[in-house]
């Protein structure tokens, strides 16, 4: 089989260089910033002094920044979650195992996907896995080993890739949120420029100040998986638990449901998929990737390299190469380096394309949460200026951090309203001061949130996740008869 050259860089090269990113951001002892093992008791004194987001966003000495705390939640939320490996469902996590027994008796997982081999520690694909998969047919829409995006099964929406725009930068960043990340976050607000963030649970968990700043600064909020591995390589439950839990802990510190996550390496099939979608999960990859990432010292690739990346991309533009549309660009909130690459480089990607926009204003969806007091400009009010969404709490006003709270989680194609990430979601028109949904249900009489969404809300249970499958579960039903399941 044929790996996608990033793909096959990514498993060869990477597996040090993730291991030691994801597990604590850059807190790595060659950044200068203090390891977990190494502070001393008046570090920990110091670092109860951050109380809320607007503290930790005021810092601006990045070892500072890196000095772990406590926050009011941190030691109730340790035992509702995972550890730093692999996610699985957390020992009587009653609402975790609730939610994914609806997503398997929904029979949306299509059971002929087979799991993939892994290396070591699941930070690649095996080669006997590799070797013997049938890339000619694809059956499994597997982007690792065709760059597929298009479901080879019903019930799943496709990627979402290239922003569909003209002359427009989709701006995104992944791996977040990185402790040292305020004059990266403050350099995006004096640049007006919001972006799509795909945050790693463990790290939202550990840095949820961070993490409520990029909610507070205006960017959308996406998962980026719990433990960063090869999701195809997982199981069933694993990749559930992958995706829950970073759902969950996003939930609890910023109040906000995500919509969408991108696979870390691109790695997905449609097994992965379905189960993302389950959760309500919009998949969305990448057009173009800088490799930033791999970028010296952390990595191996030189910062020559890395500009004549950005360069290429810069340069299908202005050679008029793109076909019309624009680009969603893989870069990362990895290291100060990967962020201070991008702010060398944000000249030429502004003097080259008319528009830089994150991807909620790429795909015009002015709702990528399930919570409909959020409301992001669509395309066209984005560039005309108004790049605020609203409803956006400030920094000061963040809500406590909640354990348990209350999630509301829609299965992808229920999710019918206006303005959202799913592939059953209408267009939205505008944002308006009251959401475009609301305001066309206003003008008919009825209520702004779908059917489908109320249905779930309004399902009382037991437990604080609600969860609603039955509309799904007819079609699919229909359709396994038909299929291969
Ligand atoms: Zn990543």
């Amino acid at each position: 089989m044929k790996l996608i050259p990033g793909a096959v860089i990514s498993y060869v090269v990477l597996a040090a260089a993730v291991d030691a990113h994801i597990s604590r951001g850059s807190l790595s002892p060659q950044d200068g910033h203090y390891s977990k093992q190494g502070m001393s008791e008046y570090q920990y004194r110091r670092r109860a002094t951050i109380s809320n987001a607007a503290d930790m966003a005021s810092l601006t000495d990045p070892s500072q920044e890196c000095q772990e705390y406590n926050y009011p939640s941190s030691k109730a939320l340790s035992g509702k979650y995972p550890g730093y490996g692999i996610a699985n469902i957390v020992d009587g996590d009653d609402q975790a195992s609730k939610v994914w027994s609806e997503i398997q008796k929904s029979g949306i997982i299509p059971n002929s996907v087979q799991k993939k081999g892994a290396t070591s520690h699941h930070y690649g694909i095996s080669d006997q896995s590799s070797n013997s998969y049938d890339s000619d047919k694809d059956p499994d829409c597997w982007w690792t080993a065709t760059g597929c995006t298009k479901p080879k099964h019903d019930n799943i929406g496709s990627d979402l890739t290239a922003c569909p725009e003209p002359n427009t930068w989709g701006l995104t960043f992944d791996d977040g949120p990185n402790c040292t990340h305020n004059a990266f976050y403050d350099y995006l607000s004096q640049q007006k420029l919001k972006a799509t963030m795909f945050y790693i649970g463990t790290n939202v968990k550990d840095l949820p100040y961070q993490a409520q700043r990029g909610l507070a600064d205006g960017h959308d909020i996406c998962v980026h998986t719990w433990s960063h591995r090869y999701m195809t390589t997982l199981t069933d439950e694993q990749v559930f638990a992958e995706l829950y839990y970073t759902m969950r802990i996003i939930k609890d510190v910023t109040g906000v449901t995500t919509r969408c996550w991108r696979p870390p390496f691109g790695d997905v099939d449609d097994r992965v998929r379905a189960i993302a979608a389950g959760l309500g999960l919009r998949t969305i990859i990448w057009s173009h990737d800088t490799d930033d990432w791999n970028i010296t010292p952390d990595g191996d690739l030189s910062t020559s390299k890395i500009d004549s990346n950005y360069q290429s991309i810069i340069d299908k533009q202005t050679q008029n190469k793109l076909d019309g549309h624009g680009v969603n660009v893989l870069t990362h909130e990895l290291t100060l380096n990967t962020m201070g690459e991008f702010q060398k480089e944000f000249p030429k990607i502004k003097k080259a394309f008319a528009n830089v926009v994150p991807l909620t204003a790429c795909f015009n969806v002015t709702q990528p949460y399930v919570e409909d007091s959020y409301q992001y400009p669509i395309f066209s009010e984005y560039i005309s200026g108004n790049v605020q969404p609203r409803g956006v709490p400030s920094l000061d006003g963040m809500p406590e951090i909640q354990v348990g709270s209350e999630m509301t989680i829609v299965p992808e194609k229920q999710q019918t309203g206006q303005g959202g990430f799913s592939s059953a979601s209408k267009p939205a028109t505008s944002s308006d001061s009251t959401s475009s949904s609301e305001a066309s249900a206003l003008a008919s009489g009825k209520s702004g949130v779908s059917a489908d969404e109320k249905e779930a809300r309004n399902k009382s249970s037991a437990y604080t996740v609600t969860y609603s499958f039955l509309s799904l579960l007819v079609p699919i039903l229909m359709t396994l008869t038909l299929t291969d399941f």
